[in-house]
């Protein structure tokens, strides 16, 4: 039986292309700075995101890490979004290891932090009060693109306000493909920016993080402090050149079968679709609570693997490894459950 596996978009399997790329990777040391494949990748990733230079690392909750940490010292404050990825699924990193303390705000339907309320929050220069420092953004936001307009506003919002902008791009390429814009024309807003090669772009491993050269000579150290020196790296800068190079138009195909899949699903009547936040790779679902496990395991019986919160939400995301005929086949799976 083949799985059909809608739980994440980081669940791709490496395809051939991308294996051949690892078995004819010339190889160095990259804490020693000499893995070609390594150096070809960074250079690659900083033309590609319109920054001065970039940084590979194993994971995207490292990138961002490695960016507070860069950006900011102990007693800082960072602005987040409540729901982000960066203060609600990193560990409380960035507070654990640099003393930088989260300020939370909660994202608004559109996946962005409104900059009248970021401004309030911004605390006075005042003994009393952490130094607040930088703000947050993620794109996409629960696979909602935020709109290139509040980035321009955002990026003049943090420099009138003294403010250091970093994105939390895991999904960027998704939103410039949406968008039909280079991605360099989002990135430019920002000062610097995390990007996952291992979710949709269909590498095995790895994240990068991009800035001016300074920012990122900074994040080097940082990476290697927190473990993530890699040596032969190569093998891995070698998928995510493929990944630059060959899986970014067909983002396209991704965000046609969410919706295909979102259509499908909707002629079932206990299943809720929330149409705003489908606008790439991502289905938001809400499932009577009651049959949250039944649901779940009726389809895992047959190839389909989901994930169902205890409050009946379920997040299904479509990537390489998830043809039209597999979205397809899941909504038919579900709507067997409902409909036996
Ligand atoms: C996946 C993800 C990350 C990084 O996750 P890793 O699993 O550590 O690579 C960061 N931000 C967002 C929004 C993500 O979805």
């Amino acid at each position: 039986m083949t799985v059909i596996d809608l739980r994440s978009d980081t669940v791709t399997r490496p395809g051939q292309r991308m294996l051949d790329a690892m078995c004819a990777a010339e190889l160095g040391d990259d804490v020693y700075g000499d893995d070609p494949t390594v150096n070809r990748f960074e250079e690659l990733a900083a033309e590609t995101f319109a920054t001065e230079a970039a940084v590979l690392a194993p994971t995207g909750t490292q990138t961002n890490l490695i960016a507070l940490l860069a950006h900011c010292q102990r007693g800082d404050e960072y602005i987040v979004g409540g729901d982000a990825h960066t203060y609600k699924y990193e560990g409380g990193g960035a507070a654990v290891l640099g003393g930088i303390q989260p300020q939370t705000l909660p994202f608004d339907e559109q996946g962005v932090l409104p900059l009248d309320q970021v401004k309030k929050l911004i605390k006075e220069d005042d003994t009393h009060f952490a130094r607040t420092r930088l703000l947050a953004l993620e794109n996409t936001q629960h696979g909602r693109v935020v709109p290139l307009a509040y980035l321009q506003q955002a990026r003049q919002f943090t420099r009138e306000n003294g403010l250091t902008l970093h994105l939390d791009g895991a999904r960027v390429m998704n939103a410039a493909v949406k968008l039909g814009v280079p991605v360099a024309d989002i990135t430019r807003q920002v000062d610097s920016v995390s990007v996952c090669l291992s979710k949709g772009l269909g590498a095995p491993v790895g994240s990068v993080l991009c800035g001016t050269a300074a920012f990122v000579a900074e994040a080097r150290k940082w990476r290697k402090m927190v473990g993530g020196g890699m040596r032969q790296a190569g093998l891995i800068a070698a998928t995510g050149i493929v990944a630059l190079e060959e899986n970014v138009q067909r983002l396209a195909e991704d965000h046609a079968n969410a919706e295909h899949l979102a259509t499908a699903l909707e002629s079932i009547d206990e299943i809720e679709i929330n149409r705003n936040w489908l606008e790439t790779n991502m289905v938001w679902a809400t499932v009577p609570r009651a049959v949250t496990e039944q649901l779940a395991s009726h389809a895992a019986a047959q190839g389909v693997k989901l994930s169902i919160n205890r409050e009946g939400r379920c997040r299904m995301v479509t990537h390489l490894d998830v043809s039209r005929q597999d979205v397809e086949k899941a909504a038919e799976v579900i709507g067997d459950f409902f409909r036996p």
